[in-house]
């Protein structure tokens, strides 16, 4: 700010800063994919993870620091809540994946997208989300419009009704994991609240209310020999042609972690459960893992540096990541 007097930059460059978030670690995995761990003001770990890809690249961001969903399958739920994230502190992770991608103050180029995949549950923080939504999509600043953002909910189903009332909204996931609420219950607690008749219901509104251009998914998350069997795929298409469902599935295979007791369904399982849905009119595609060595992958992130993990790869010096704020 060199039109303000050297004395107040003085006094500002001593008591005050623009960033808030500590870049602790910088994680890279042999694939490219490349893991965050900040520190919060309040000392608390927020991971945030770059994934480049051949036509585009993904930033997954966190809209929590750890999470209060037991889901049973994910580390993140280990952590526990520890708090939500500012809408601040969640433009602040996409500032740094990005200048750090693309060079310091460099706009994102086309098809730079972002995914609200992160640590948490963003529709327990659903004003902050929304305003970090806001913030990115100003055209002066980041220009990453709402419709290059995805945010993923384990179903929490008054936000996702609300979500269907909001003019300039970001695309919108559903994570499943089950196709019936007995096992729904076992895996995803919040099903116990919010039971899939419910959910889906509140997910048929959601389809009904779409707009040329926006989309909708399910996750589903396959975990060998307790969701993947052919009668769970064809429950799950019963499921969702009983609720008049169009949205796409995307099958996440397990990505494992000490302690979890689960393993991911062997490739040949995970395929012929992708051709049962298929055979029942469901658009369905297979997620690959990403950064999986790095701990980076979708249900690995819990602020994990233990030895295993590879040394971290040209930590960001600090000041730069001071300077990179919006
Ligand atoms: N709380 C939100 C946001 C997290 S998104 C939600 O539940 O949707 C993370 C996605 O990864 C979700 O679809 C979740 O079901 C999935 N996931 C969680 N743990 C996983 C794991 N260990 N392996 C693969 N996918 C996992």
């Amino acid at each position: 700010m060199t039109d303000q007097p050297k004395e107040l930059r003085q006094k500002l460059d001593e008591r005050a800063a623009v960033a808030t978030l500590k870049l602790e670690s910088r994680y890279v995995s042999v694939d490219g994919t490349r893991r965050y761990l900040f520190k919060t003001r309040d000392d608390l770990p927020v991971e945030t993870v770059f994934i480049p890809e051949t036509h585009r690249n993904t930033i997954c961001f966190s809209s929590q620091s750890g999470c209060p969903l037991q889901c049973t399958f994910c580390l993140t739920a280990q952590l526990g809540l520890l708090r939500n994230l500012t809408a601040g502190e969640i433009v602040e992770q996409i500032v740094i994946a990005l200048n750090d991608a693309y060079g310091e103050g460099v706009k994102p180029p086309r098809g730079t997208s972002l995914v609200g995949m992160g640590a948490g549950e963003p529709f327990l923080n659903f004003e902050n989300l929304l305003k970090a939504v806001r913030i990115m999509a100003e055209p002066k600043g980041l220009h990453l419009v709402p419709s290059r953002v995805t945010v993923s909910t384990a179903g929490i189903v008054p936000r996702i009704r609300e979500l269907a009332t909001v003019p300039d909204r970001p695309n919108l996931a559903v994570s499943l994991a089950a196709p019936t609420d007995e096992l729904r219950d076992e895996l995803m607690p919040i099903n116990k609240k919010w039971p899939l008749r419910k959910l889906l219901e509140a997910c048929r509104e959601f389809e009904d209310s779409l707009k040329r251009g926006e989309r909708f998914t399910f996750e589903y998350v396959m975990l060998d020999g307790v969701n993947d069997s052919d009668e769970q795929a064809r429950q799950l298409a019963n499921l969702l042609n009983r609720f008049g469902l169009r949205a796409k599935v995307n099958l996440i295979p397990h990505n494992p972690a000490e302690p979890l007791p689960y393993h991911p369904s062997p490739p040949d399982r995970i395929e012929a459960f992708r051709q049962l849905l298929k055979s029942k009119g469901i658009q369905v595609f297979v997620r690959q893992p990403r950064g999986r060595d790095i701990l980076a992958a979708c249900g690995q992130l819990a602020a994990r540096r233990g030895k295993d993990l590879a040394k971290p790869v040209s930590v960001l010096h600090p000041t730069k990541v001071k300077s990179l704020t919006v």
